[in-house]
C-alpha cells in the first residue's frame, strides 16, 4: 500500500485540552470572548515604509504607529502591517526581536479592527437569529450600523480603545515571562506616541482586571451620548466607563 506523503506538524494537539493560543487575532478575541462578524479583517503585510514628518522639536522622538507601523482601514476592512519599518525601527529605536515589535503592532490594528467588528460571544445567537420569517441573517445592516459607530468616534477615542485592548490581549499572553517582556515594550513604543495613545498608570494597572464590555458598546452605537465639551471630553467618557468597572 502507498504511503501518504507528510510528517506530523501538530504534536502538541490532546485530546480534551486546548493549545496555548499565540496567534494575534485568536488571542485578542478569546482575551475579549469576542468573534469578529461576518468576517475577519484581512491582514496584508505591505513592502512600504510610509515616513514621518515632526512638526515640532517634541515630535521627533514619536514613532506613531498607524503612521509608521502599520493601519486599519475600516472601509476595506483591511490591516496592513508595514513589517520592513517594524524591522528597522526595532533595531534602531526599541533594541527589541522584530517579532516583539510586530505582534504589538499587529494587535494594536486588530483593537481597532475589533471594536468595528468583534461580537461579542453571547450576542452572537440572538442576533444571528434577528432576520424576519423566510429571509436570512442580516450582516449588511450589522456591518453598516458598525461602521456609522465606528467612524463617528474621534481619534482620541479611536486610539485610547487599540491601545486598552491592545493592553488587555498582552495581559493573557503566555508564558509569564514573554508576557512581561510584550508589557515592558507596550510602555516602551507607547512613551514614543502622540498623547492620545497614552495610557494613564491606573488604566495600565487595573484594565486588565477590569470589564470593558460596556465601553465597547457605548463605542459600537451610533446613537451613543456625545459629551458636550468636545473630544477631551469625549476620551474622558470613555475612560471613566472602563474606569467604573475597576476593581
Ligand atoms: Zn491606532
Amino acid at each position: 500500500m502507498q504511503r501518504l506523503a507528510g510528517s506530523p506538524d501538530r504534536c502538541d494537539i490532546a485530546l480534551g485540552s486546548l493549545p496555548r493560543v499565540e496567534h494575534p487575532t485568536i488571542l485578542m478575541q478569546a482575551a475579549l470572548g469576542e468573534t469578529f462578524r461576518p468576517t475577519s479583517p484581512m491582514e496584508v503585510y505591505s513592502d512600504d515604509q510610509p515616513t514621518f514628518a515632526p512638526q515640532s522639536p517634541e515630535q521627533e522622538h514619536w514613532v506613531p504607529i498607524d503612521i509608521l507601523l502599520g493601519c486599519y482601514s475600516s472601509k476595506s476592512r483591511i490591516i496592513t502591517i508595514f513589517h520592513k519599518n517594524i524591522v528597522q525601527f526595532a533595531t534602531a529605536k526599541f533594541n527589541c526581536i522584530p517579532a516583539d515589535l510586530e505582534l504589538i503592532v499587529r494587535l494594536h490594528e486588530y483593537a481597532h479592527a475589533l471594536i468595528h467588528l468583534g461580537l461579542f460571544w453571547k450576542d452572537e445567537p440572538s442576533l444571528i437569529r434577528s432576520y424576519p420569517p423566510g429571509k436570512e441573517s442580516d450582516w449588511k445592516s450589522f456591518l453598516r450600523t458598525r461602521s456609522v459607530a465606528f467612524r463617528s468616534l474621534p481619534a482620541e477615542v479611536h486610539e485610547f480603545l487599540a491601545q486598552a485592548v491592545c493592553w488587555i490581549t498582552i495581559g493573557m499572553l503566555e508564558p509569564l515571562s514573554h508576557r512581561d517582556e510584550l508589557q515592558e515594550l507596550f510602555i516602551t513604543l507607547m512613551e514614543r506616541q502622540p498623547p492620545h495613545y497614552v495610557l494613564g498608570a491606573d488604566i495600565l494597572g487595573k484594565s486588565p482586571y477590569a470589564d470593558p464590555t460596556a465601553l465597547i458598546s457605548w463605542a459600537r452605537n451610533p446613537s451613543r451620548s456625545k459629551p458636550p465639551q468636545g473630544k477631551r471630553a469625549y476620551r474622558q467618557a470613555a475612560e471613566e466607563l472602563l474606569r467604573a468597572t475597576f476593581p
